[in-house]
């Protein structure tokens, strides 16, 4: 059984998500903007066993706080998807014409795609490409306990902008269409601001 706190970080409040396998105590950690106090406190008192940190997409206000989480958590796994390892790399600018201040360089250990499946104590968390947000944008799904982690995808009552580099409007319909269509109902945890389900968001959500 897998459960969840919601830290707030930095100027644009991006959501990091700490979820904890509560059998095992196992930890992943959905987005890092800023590794600060808050989330480092997160982590040691739910009992340090962090095995990811999983990143929905490669803007900076969700991976900028990476390495200083490797290197405090180095057996930690850095997942992010084939498309937008290049943001984590440094390759590519996570923000148009930042890209000295912002510049992050370093390697992920785990290339995500499609249907990939991320164990978690007596859990897992699936894999689901959204593009639209970035070219690489991913939803991490956990089944069994009914969380969507939806990234810049998917927010309450709104949806991710497509006007960035890498972002496009038909492909985003696509992929919220994806999610739209997750059997039954699940709780929306996006990158930023309030906590949604998919049946509000069917019903609510005028881009949908
Ligand atoms: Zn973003």
């Amino acid at each position: 059984m897998i459960t969840y706190t919601c830290i707030p970080v930095g100027l644009l409040q991006s959501n990091s998500y700490l979820l904890r396998e509560e059998a095992t105590g196992a930890l992943a950690l959905v987005d890092c903007g800023f590794f600060n106090r808050p989330v480092a406190d997160a982590i040691r008192e739910q009992g340090g066993d962090l095995r990811y940190l999983l990143l929905t997409h490669g803007h900076f206000d969700h991976i900028q706080g990476a390495a200083d989480c490797k290197a405090a958590y180095p057996t930690a796994q850095v997942a992010v998807s084939v498309a937008d390892a290049a943001y984590l790399r440094g390759e590519i600018d996570a923000v148009p014409g930042r890209r000295s201040r912002y510049k992050i360089a370093m390697e992920p250990d785990w290339l995500l795609r499609e249907g990939d499946e991320i164990p978690l104590g007596e859990s897992a968390l699936r894999v689901i490409e959204t593009p639209g947000h970035t070219l690489g944008g991913v939803c991490f799904f956990a089944a069994q306990e009914r969380l969507l982690l939806t990234g810049d995808t998917l927010f309450f009552e709104e949806v991710g902008r497509h006007d960035l580099t890498g972002g496009d409007w038909p492909t985003l319909q696509a992929s919220l269409a994806r999610l739209i269509a997750i059997e039954g109902d699940a709780v929306v945890l996006p990158g930023h601001g309030q906590a949604s389900s998919l049946a509000h968001e069917r019903a609510h959500n005028p881009y949908l």
